[in-house]
């Protein structure tokens, strides 16, 4: 077995890691203080220009084409450095996907150029509704065929970077009388068409830059080649790209803990109490050990996961797992290096309580840790099914 990075790989990895500590851990704490908006949409554009916008796209469609492990090394780099930033890269990333994956010839040609150039800022995944999270397929939002065009109808929530996309993915229900989840059909919007009302922007605890709004959708019509894949086998798209987007999530969750233990790592060794380093104390020293451990466990399973997709072989139970673990111990791991800090980690002096509050995020979006928990389970008992 050969764990060693591809020359590519390493391209990205190091190039995303001096990306995040040159243009991403200077401004970071301004940006979670301010969100300053076009602060964020300059490193957005940066980030394009360096190919962050589509890593995993064919070079055709002006993308990267490098591979998901490459997608997965660069999100937890840029994490580190700014994790409203990483978030905003993965799920426009994810939009690019599901275009490159399931999209027509002219929706790639159409589409694709903007995302990878940064011509978009961002893309919209648009699945959320304020009456179906988890339950997903129970979702009420219209879409009705009216001649050459869908009319849309609806309301979505917490849609990521919906104030300056370019694009979005929605998801609407085409045949209200099929069974759950088989009659929902997944459409491209661009920003700018009539009835597409971006609402207010959620105020939330962490990830304060990356933006998150209400949407919806008031008559809006599209012309039918805005389909993405076949009438009503939209589901599925969804179900297959989420499971690639908690690759990304995973990655997200652990540069933010890798960083934040890092700088735990080195306060422990300059800080002194009882005339002794912090990190002279067992008690420290085990914390530390345990919890890079869990990290490094966690790198292992994101990797696998994103090895199996780029083999082509079923990922989804594996990248639930490793999202799971992921942001369960870097949650765990945040906490723990805002403790070694002492008072100091509770202010705004240091970065860790604004870690803290960033990964928490990262247990909720894209499935929660008990969404992820039912699709290892439903994969483990499927003769129980
Ligand atoms: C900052 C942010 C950004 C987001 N970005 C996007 C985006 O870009 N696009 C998008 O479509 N969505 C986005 N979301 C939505 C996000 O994916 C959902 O919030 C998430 O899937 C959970 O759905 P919910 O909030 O409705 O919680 P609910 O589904 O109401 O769940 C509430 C609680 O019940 C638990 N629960 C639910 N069902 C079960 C079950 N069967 N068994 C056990 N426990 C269960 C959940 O785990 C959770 O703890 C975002 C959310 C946030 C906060």
């Amino acid at each position: 077995m050969d764990f060693a990075l591809t020359e590519e790989q390493q391209m990205i990895q190091e190039a995303a890691r001096h990306f995040a500590d040159s243009e991403l851990k200077p401004v970071a704490a301004e940006l979670d203080k301010t969100a300053d908006r076009q602060l964020l949409l300059d490193k957005l554009k940066q980030l394009a220009e360096l190919g962050f916008m589509g890593i995993n796209i064919d070079p055709e469609f002006g993308g990267t084409g490098a591979d998901t492990v490459a997608f997965s090394l660069a999100i937890t780099e840029l994490a580190r450095g700014c994790a409203s930033t990483a978030l905003t890269t993965s799920v426009t990333n994810m939009v690019a996907e599901v275009i490159q994956a399931v999209g027509s010839d002219e929706q790639k040609s159409k589409y694709l150029s903007k995302i990878c150039s940064g011509e978009y800022a961002a893309g919209a995944f648009c699945l959320t509704e304020p009456g179906s999270g988890s339950d997903a397929a129970a979702m009420r939002s219209r879409a009705v065929r009216d001649g050459d065009d869908y009319v849309l109808n609806g309301s979505k929530l917490f849609i990521s970077s919906a104030e300056f996309a370019g694009v979005f993915v929605v998801w609407a229900v085409t045949d209200p009388e099929a069974p759950k989840g088989k009659g929902i059909s997944c459409f491209l919007v661009e920003a700018g068409t009539p009835g597409l009302v971006i609402g207010k922007a959620e105020e939330k605890m962490g990830q304060k830059a990356s933006v998150t709004n209400e949407v919806s959708f008031a008559d809006c019509r599209i012309p039918a080649v805005s389909l993405v894949g076949e009438e009503n086998k939209g589901f599925r798209i969804a179900a297959g790209e989420l499971a690639g987007g908690r690759i990304g999530i995973g990655s997200l969750a652990l540069g933010i803990g890798l960083e934040a233990l890092d700088r735990a790592r080195g306060y422990i060794q300059e800080r002194e109490q009882f005339g002794k380093k912090l990190a002279q104390f067992q008690g420290l020293q085990w914390q530390l050990a345990d919890k890079y451990t869990e990290m490094e466990a966690a790198r292992l399973l994101l990797m696998q996961a994103a090895w199996q997709k780029d083999a082509g072989m079923q990922f989804g139970p594996t990248a639930s797992m490793a999202k799971l673990y992921a942001s369960e111990k870097a949650n765990e791991a945040c906490y723990t290096a805002l403790q070694m800090h002492g008072g100091v980690g509770y202010t705004r002096e240091f970065p860790l309580e604004r870690m803290a509050r960033d990964v928490r995020i990262t247990t909720i979006y894209e499935g929660t840790s008990e969404i992820q928990r039912l699709i290892i389970a439903r994969h483990l008992l499927e003769g129980v099914r």
